[in-house]
């Protein structure tokens, strides 16, 4: 049901607001300059837009991920970035954190988000990209907490973010016991360092870094746990990350909704043969399958972003499904719309180039296309669908 509550409403048009003032202007700007914006930042914070889902004892609006997606869609309209930075403030780490973290953890973590801090997700390391679970950053037992080693890198946010969500694989008596998560904090956490930023294609407002831990010490308190044991621990954290699928998705989706508008004034206005483009049956055609597409990923990404899991994120294959199809169309759409403005689209002076290359990331960053698919297929054949050769192997075994 996608019946908006009157708050819900008001929500939305407050995000359209904002969007379609200070942050459509500073949109060209934060790309060219490549720099984090700390001053919309500062507008999300008075907005109420960070932090959005913190419980509210914990000084949050206790609102819902189907909340927060209705202004990530609004701001991706004018700026991928500014939602990506809504996306990280309301869900993926800060979810997990909420869900699963201490009171204690809780408190420091609002603390900052609150105040305008975009947490970072430290997953992906060199050699371990979609083989997640084969990282080789490990957290040693110690007296008191673990000591971290090891380097990650594409972390959005390395060097502008406080809050670190580290995954780590524990090792006790030189036996690895499975991945959990701990807190690290850039500007108080010994041995954690910035690395190297990536040069991007898109999205270029956040920086992307290399992060190194140099014997990093976490004490016990900041380890993040769900319930059970340390091999179920990363399950239950990765079952957070779902909240930040949808939301990625979301920015996609709100990107290429960007571009559509503009596409749709852009035909409307110029002539070509004596007549607006916009009386073309080809170009009205595209535009078409343009909405059409639009229409198919908001009613996915609505729809997984208000089914949850028992855990209260939202249920993981439709998640898996409204990603790959809203950032795949997002591509399309985009480059759609760049089309329909010939030159003009090629001109770094207009929107259009920029929305297709901050669009063209989705099927990459929080789990590929690829990836995506071997779970709905795994789920959709209840079967497990291993990627390693001998993991197939046992599967077969198993079978006999
Ligand atoms: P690879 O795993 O090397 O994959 C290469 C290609 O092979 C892909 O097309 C992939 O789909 C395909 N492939 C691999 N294995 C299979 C298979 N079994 N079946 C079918 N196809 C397969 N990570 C973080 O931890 N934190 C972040 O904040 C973060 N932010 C990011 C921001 C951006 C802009 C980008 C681009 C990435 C970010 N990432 C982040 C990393 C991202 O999660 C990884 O890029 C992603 O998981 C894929 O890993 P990889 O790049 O190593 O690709």
């Amino acid at each position: 049901d996608f019946d908006l509550t009157e708050a819900q409403s008001q929500l939305q048009e407050r995000a359209r607001e904002l969007s379609d003032g200070p942050i459509r202007e500073r949109a060209a700007e934060v790309d060219r300059t490549e720099s984090y914006p700390w001053d919309t930042v500062k507008q999300l914070v008075d907005s109420g837009f960070m932090g959005m889902t913190i419980p509210v004892e914990y000084g949050g609006l206790g609102l819902s991920y189907f909340d927060v997606v209705l202004v990530v869609e609004q701001v991706a309209r004018n700026c991928g970035i500014t939602a990506r930075i809504v996306v990280d403030a309301n869900m993926g780490g800060v979810g997990a954190v909420m869900k699963y973290g201490t009171p204690d953890q809780k408190k420091t973590v609002a603390g900052y988000v609150l105040e305008g801090d975009k947490p970072a997700i430290l997953i992906t390391e060199p050699d371990a990209g979609s083989d997640a679970t084969g990282m080789s950053t490990t957290a040693e037992r110690v007296d008191g907490g673990y000591i971290l080693n090891g380097t990650k890198y594409w972390i959005t946010g390395g060097g502008v973010s406080h809050v670190h969500l580290v995954f780590a694989q524990v090792v006790e008596d030189g036996v690895k016991q499975g991945i959990q998560g701990f807190l690290a904090y850039r500007d108080k956490t010994d041995g954690l360092r910035i690395g190297e930023r990536h040069r991007t294609m898109g999205l270029r407002g956040i920086p992307e870094t290399y992060i190194h831990f140099e014997n990093m010490f976490v004490p016990e308190e900041d380890v993040v746990r769900p319930p059970g044991e340390a091999r179920r621990g990363f399950a239950g954290l990765m079952d957070a990350y779902n909240g930040q699928r949808v939301g990625a998705g979301m920015v996609a989706h709100g990107i290429a909704q960007g571009a559509l508008e503009v596409a749709v004034d852009r035909v409307k206005s110029r002539e070509q043969f004596g007549r607006p483009l916009a009386e073309f049956q080809g170009l009205q055609w595209m535009l078409a399958d343009m909405q059409i597409g639009l229409t198919a990923s908001r009613g996915l990404l609505y729809q997984a972003a208000q089914r949850l899991s028992p855990a209260g994120f939202p249920e993981r294959q439709l998640a898996a499904q409204a990603k790959v199809f809203a950032a795949e169309n997002a591509i399309r759409v985009t480059n759609d719309a760049l089309q329909l403005f010939g030159a003009q689209g090629y001109n770094r002076a207009l929107p259009l180039e920029r929305m297709v290359r901050d669009a063209r990331m989705f099927t990459i960053g929080g789990g590929t296309a690829q990836m995506l698919r071997n779970q709905v297929a795994s789920t959709l054949l209840g079967m497990k669908l291993p990627q390693t050769r001998d993991g197939w192997l046992a599967e077969v075994d198993h079978a006999r």
